[in-house]
């Protein structure tokens, strides 16, 4: 195990919890003694830790410290099994995979949706990709960290799942924060509001569903109504939002698109058709 950060050491732990021999190593030295304290064998270099085990996890701040780490072991790394779950993009991933196979190594992508106290329970989602060999071996292992997923041979899958999946959470949240700042200028009672929103969000997953399937087939059925009268209840939204000093800006946003579908002939689509206008 490379890097005995927050996640790294929760990492380190469940291994060492649930039995596998597991060797340590973090730049920081002292940040090993809690590991070593539970069974860990400490390594003096990362290249020493890699030559320890078949399988080499590394958990690191980011794509700089994983090029640091990883460019002090270098050809340690020959015949191992290399699972980066450090953050970072699907480009970032691709080049490690490049970097692990021409020193012969296999190499598995796999990042982390969740906090360090979920690992080792079903609570924390882990996305993987690359070597389909090198993930079937150690799947087993990979399992005790929480719920696992494989999305295909392609090094950056599990980066693109990641970011996606942050990408929505983002998205929805600052939504929720701007909708927030409107209930409590009219005077309700903003924690009230979102148990409202909890109870009332189970309707979403359906919703989903069609408008992946919309938005896959080109087809867009006119979900959550046409165009045409959603356009309107937009600019109520719109002059409600102005009218009580709220952030409308994302909202004119929805507007413009919706403008632009209808203007073209498609006014009796639904939201879903908006994806037609969304490349840059
Ligand atoms: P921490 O800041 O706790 O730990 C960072 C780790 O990276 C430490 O081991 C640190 O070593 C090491 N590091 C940083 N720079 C270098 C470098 N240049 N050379 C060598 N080692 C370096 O972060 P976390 O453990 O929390 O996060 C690790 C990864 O997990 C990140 O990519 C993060 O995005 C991801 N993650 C974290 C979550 C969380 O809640 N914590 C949730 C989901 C994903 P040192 O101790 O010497 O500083």
């Amino acid at each position: 195990m490379l890097g005995l950060g927050e996640m790294g050491s929760a990492i380190a732990k469940t291994f060492v919890d649930r039995g596998y021999r597991t060797t340590v190593w973090n730049r920081t030295a002292s940040k090993s003694a809690p590991l070593a304290e539970v069974g860990a064998t400490v390594a003096a270099t990362a290249a020493e830790a890699v030559a320890a085990s078949p399988l080499v996890v590394v958990c690191l701040l980011d794509g700089p410290a994983v090029d640091a780490v990883l460019g002090s072991v270098d050809a340690a790394v020959a015949g191992k099994v290399l699972v980066n779950l450090t953050s970072g993009s699907p480009a970032q991933a691709r080049t490690n995979e490049s970097w692990a196979r021409e020193r012969g190594a296999e190499y598995v992508d796999g990042k982390i949706m969740g906090d360090p106290p979920y690992v080792g329970t079903p609570n924390i989602m882990f996305p993987f990709s690359g070597s389909p060999s090198a993930f079937k071996a150690h799947e087993p292992t990979l399992q005790v960290l929480g719920t696992i997923a494989y999305h295909g041979e392609d090094a950056g899958l599990a980066a693109v799942e990641f970011m996606g999946q942050v990408a929505v959470a983002y998205e929805l949240l600052i939504g929720f924060l701007h909708t927030l700042k409107l209930v409590q200028a009219e005077g309700v009672d903003v924690a009230e509001f979102a148990e409202r929103i909890a109870g009332s969000i189970g309707a979403f997953p359906p919703l989903l569903s069609s408008m992946g399937k919309a938005v896959k087939s080109g087809d867009f059925p006119p979900d959550l109504g046409s165009l045409d009268v959603q356009a309107a209840l937009m600019d109520d939204m719109i002059s409600h939002r102005e009218s009580v000093g709220v952030e409308a800006v994302r909202m004119r946003e929805v507007k413009k698109l919706m403008d632009r579908r209808i203007a073209e002939g498609h006014g009796d689509q639904g939201f879903s058709s908006l994806f037609a206008l969304l490349a840059k």
